[in-house]
């Protein structure tokens, strides 16, 4: 972030042709500074207008509800997701508007348990708390469980577990899962010195508010 005293000196020293004069200096920031205000003010009253007309976002349904107070935060699990994205389509902007959030699932268990779930009505997709963090989850399982989940996300509805489903799916596993043919051991923390990495490419994730995991 740029503070008022650099862009001063921005203004002072990298004008274009000829040295700007310190009024010239005083009347830019002047105007930048109204200008600011004025789209400050823009995007207020636009925050505004949408809290009024949308439904705040859908928090349970049938059989899953967003788990209220997860062990591994919300964000870190959204972050792993937007990697995975990010990794798969090149940084396109897909998704955006999607959550992605731990879950109790338990209510939708038949014979087998429920371990991931999509909810294209509220743009929301769903990992089983319990099943992947205490159970027999392990990141393995996590990368799985969102990649199916993102790839029924990118589908038409009605596709299902089609061929255009398979195919997707396939070409995003090949991706994220392109190291894992080993077996995987669980995540392990890194120690806090070690500089953040973001990328996904890196195999080394960043859990916010949980440390540094570092995934081989
Ligand atoms: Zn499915």
């Amino acid at each position: 972030m740029m503070t008022a005293e650099d862009r001063r000196a921005e203004l002072l020293l990298n004008a274009p042709g000829r040295q700007r004069n310190w009024y010239e200096v005083e009347d830019i920031l002047k105007w930048e500074r109204c200008k600011q205000r004025m789209e400050d003010r823009l995007h207020a009253r636009r925050r505004e207008r949408q809290a009024k007309t949308a439904p705040p976002p859908a928090t349970s349904g049938n059989g899953w509800r967003i788990v209220t107070n997860p062990k591994t935060p919300h964000e870190a699990l959204e972050q792993l997701a937007r990697q995975i994205i990010n990794a798969s389509f090149h940084e396109a902007p897909l998704l955006s508007e999607w959550r992605f959030r731990w879950g109790d699932l338990a209510g939708l268990a038949g014979p087998l348990p429920v371990v991931g779930l999509c909810v294209p009505s509220a743009k929301l997709i769903l990992v089983d708390e319990a099943r992947v963090l205490d159970g027999a989850g392990n990141r393995r399982e996590l990368l799985e469980i969102l990649a199916h989940e993102i790839t029924h996300a990118l589908m038409p509805l009605g596709e299902s577990h089609g061929a255009n489903f398979k195919k997707t799916l396939k070409s995003v596993s090949d991706v994220i899962l392109a190291d894992d043919t080993k077996g995987v051991p669980a995540a392990a923390p890194v120690s806090r010195e070690i500089p953040t990495g973001r990328t996904f490419a890196g195999r080394r994730v960043e859990w916010a508010g949980a440390g540094e995991w570092e995934f081989r």
